[in-house]
């Protein structure tokens, strides 16, 4: 009995909406949405989103880790990496992050492309999201295009 009502419980939190997005992240979270709100009907998310600030490993600056089962999705940032970068690299990363985390967009070859694997020099960041972004709306999500 005990059981089943440990697992109706976790069930429950399970599917609990908790959004945590770090105070310095917001913006760029929030721009990423906007973007997303203009040419989607809307931006699907699973019930828990985190984005905050780590020590990454190695050359890591990013990172995008989504749940198997489509119940949360976590990025975190490099804070040695935000801290010395400018703003257009900080918005190139987040970019980069959440096209993964919610478009489930993969690495590309272009070099010049915001989802290329390492920082690079991105031309034209919003045409590119934004192409991505349309996209999206219409193949991942049928209907839920403007
Ligand atoms: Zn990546």
């Amino acid at each position: 009995m005990l059981k089943y009502l440990y697992l109706i419980f976790s069930l429950c939190f399970i599917f609990l909406p908790i959004k945590y997005v770090h105070p310095e992240l917001k913006y760029y979270y929030q721009y990423f949405k906007y973007k997303v709100e203009e040419q989607c009907i809307e931006m699907k998310e699973p019930p828990k989103v985190f984005i905050y600030f780590s020590n990454l490993k190695d050359y890591n600056i990013g990172f995008c880790h989504e749940s198997y089962f489509g119940t949360y999705y976590r990025i975190t940032i490099d804070r040695n990496y935000w801290t010395e970068a400018d703003f257009q690299s900080r918005m190139n990363l987040m970019m980069h992050e959440l096209s993964h985390c919610v478009l489930n967009k993969d690495h590309v070859t272009d070099k010049t492309n915001y989802m290329y694997k390492d920082d690079t020099v991105v031309v034209d960041l919003d045409r590119q999201v934004e192409a991505d972004i349309k996209q999206w709306c219409s193949l991942s999500a049928p209907g839920n295009r403007k």
